[in-house]
């Protein structure tokens, strides 16, 4: 029998909708009634890990759940674990996961757009397609994975992209690791292979800014840098500031906090190319950290957790970069 742990955390998929129209938390987890027909040969063992609106997940939660799946396959025989999760932060717990462990056999979440009493529903069937993915032998090795909507996608380049679509979550620029067929799993990329820093803690002040036409230094003014940690900008197109906004990082390099630079755009990766001022050329000349292929709130994680790993100076520039 193969061990599948399923970790139920919240969101939508374990959510109600009420006669009026709201959407609320449930008292007890629908998703816990729900008999499933799976493979004979699994065991599928459930557990109410959290019941959480994901807005309400933070990186506290995010470890307390990895050291749970660290403990399931190192105590507990399993060999595969389903997350359910609120659709807003989803990617940041699947990134975080990714990020701080590497196991041999999948870890797969999974969630809803819409909650388990809609008319057209995607929990039960979501939950189902990621017990498959989680117990088929193709899908070890791949790193933490996301399905929905029939996709599977890697946690580190996955995003939450339409506010209430079904097929929300998409990988922009590399597009899905692979498919769930009515019969079968597919992958049709393999995933990267990356550094793993396995953390106990995770604490630190690391905002996000986002740029915009128009900014000047106002908003770098109002930063306390005795109180960051680090600090992630989502620049525009490849990388490039309002030459105001380039200034008003200079007092916060200065005091050496890490400003990593991500863009606004979803697809394609940072670059300095652009040598006019605040353009990234200027930017990587001032000590910013070019970030390629992750979104700010990945880029957010990755730092936090690359700080809680005691990482710094050239070190941390390389493990930022990709
Ligand atoms: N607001 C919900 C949550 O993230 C959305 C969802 O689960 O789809 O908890």
């Amino acid at each position: 029998m193969k061990k599948i742990l399923v970790l139920h955390t919240g969101g939508t998929i374990s959510m109600t909708e009420t006669a009026s129209g709201k959407v609320v938390v449930s008292a007890q987890n629908p998703l816990l009634d729900t008999a499933l027909t799976t493979e004979d040969e699994l065991e599928l063992v459930v557990e109410d890990f959290a019941n959480l609106p994901s807005p309400h997940v933070t990186p506290k939660d995010m470890l307390a759940l990895k050291e749970r799946c660290q403990r399931a396959f190192r105590d507990e025989f399993v060999k595969g674990i389903v997350i359910t999760h609120g659709t807003d932060t989803l990617e940041e717990t699947a990134f975080f996961l990714d990020t701080t462990l590497r196991e041999k056999y999948p870890i797969v979440l999974t969630g809803a757009m819409r909650s388990n009493n809609e008319i057209g529903s995607d929990g039960i069937y979501n939950y189902l397609t990621a017990i498959r993915v989680a117990s088929d032998e193709s899908s070890r090795y791949k790193g933490v994975l996301v399905v929905m909507n029939d996709e599977i996608h890697t946690a580190k380049y996955v995003t939450k992209t339409h506010t209430t679509n079904v097929a929300t979550f998409k990988t922009p620029t590399r597009g899905p690791l692979g498919l769930v067929t009515k019969s079968k799993i597919i992958y049709f990329q393999a995933s990267a292979d990356d550094i793993v820093l396995d953390i106990t803690t995770i604490d630190g002040n690391i905002p996000i800014i986002k740029a915009y036409a128009g900014m000047t230094d106002v908003l770098f003014n109002l930063l306390d840098v005795a109180l960051l940690d680090g600090l992630v900008i989502e620049a525009l197109g490849a990388g490039n500031l309002p030459p105001l906004a380039a200034k008003g990082l200079e007092r916060i390099l200065a005091a050496d906090i890490p400003v990593i630079l991500v863009s606004r755009c979803f697809n394609g990766i940072t670059e300095a190319i652009y040598h006019y001022q605040g353009g990234g050329g200027q930017l990587k000349e001032m000590g910013v950290i070019f970030c390629k292929g992750i979104n700010a709130q990945k880029a957010r994680l990755k730092l936090l957790i690359a700080l809680n790993a005691g990482i710094d100076g050239r070190q941390l520039r390389e493990y930022i970069k990709w």
